[in-house]
């Protein structure tokens, strides 16, 4: 069996097929998929999902490409899901993305640093989006290391995933490791230890090959990314399987089950 750790069921790209896309990922042995709401009107449709479909769990923040948008009280909001939802197992996926002209470094840090509050209050671990911007989320997260996290879709350098491994980060790898153009995301792969290692789908995005440019992106598809892991790794696809949903089940917890 395998996990996806983060995808996002209630895109658009995928609302209007999702009873389909849950039936066709756990026909091939993807059991339990945590899809993610970005901002607030996305939270709302992910307690729908998990409402929906036992395999399916969440976890709500928001996106920091939302940060300029949200009401003043948003973490009220947050809190108060959270209190009623046992299937939100996270905090997530919250962050910095500094990629782009538009990136507002200065609007980020502050909507990222309150969830983090929230997720040490509410004693959840949380989803880091970070991108082009490895050095200040960790000097962000040198204040929370009691808050168990995941570095998701990982696109740094080997060095800058030695230093979330250092302290304590799972990292998520996504289909972008079989991209012909990705080898710092294959040598990542590689890098991370076995006990700290995630597949995820980010779904409808970035979808592997061999679907790539063929097919939106799904969670059955993580079967192509752990199959491109293990190869990397050298390891059989049931040992990455094994080992990848020991971990998801240890950051996110015994709910996961
Ligand atoms: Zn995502």
């Amino acid at each position: 069996m395998l996990i996806d750790t983060h995808c996002h069921l209630t895109d658009q790209a995928i609302l209007p097929d999702q009873a389909a896309v849950v039936q066709r990922a756990i026909a091939v042995g993807v059991q339990r998929m945590i899809t993610i709401g970005t901002g607030p009107e996305d939270h709302l449709r992910v307690v729908d999902a998990i409402g929906l479909y036992p395999q399916v769990f969440g976890a709500i923040a928001v996106h920091p490409h939302l940060a300029g948008e949200i009401p003043s009280d948003f973490i009220a909001a947050m809190r108060a899901l959270f209190a009623g939802q046992p299937r939100l197992l996270a905090v997530g996926e919250c962050g910095l993305d500094y990629h782009g002209p538009s990136a507002n470094a200065a609007l980020q840090r502050p909507v990222f640093i309150q969830q983090l509050e929230l997720a040490r209050q509410l004693k959840l671990p949380a989803i880091l989006h970070v991108r082009d911007a490895h050095a200040d989320a960790l000097s962000i997260m040198a204040d929370y290391a009691d808050v168990p996290h995941v570095v998701h879709c990982f696109t740094g350098t080997a060095e800058e995933a030695d230093r979330w491994l250092k302290r304590g980060a799972y990292v998520g790898i996504t289909g972008i490791v079989t991209y012909k153009n990705a080898p710092d995301v294959r040598a990542v792969a590689m890098l991370v230890p076995e006990n700290r290692l995630l597949v995820e789908t980010d779904s409808p995005y970035l979808s592997p090959e061999p679907v790539r440019k063929i097919k939106i992106n799904e969670p059955a598809f993580v079967v192509h990314v752990a199959a491109r892991v293990a190869a990397q790794r050298g390891v059989c696809a049931e040992a990455l399987a094994q080992s990848t949903t020991a971990n998801a089940r240890r950051l996110f917890g015994p709910r996961l089950e």
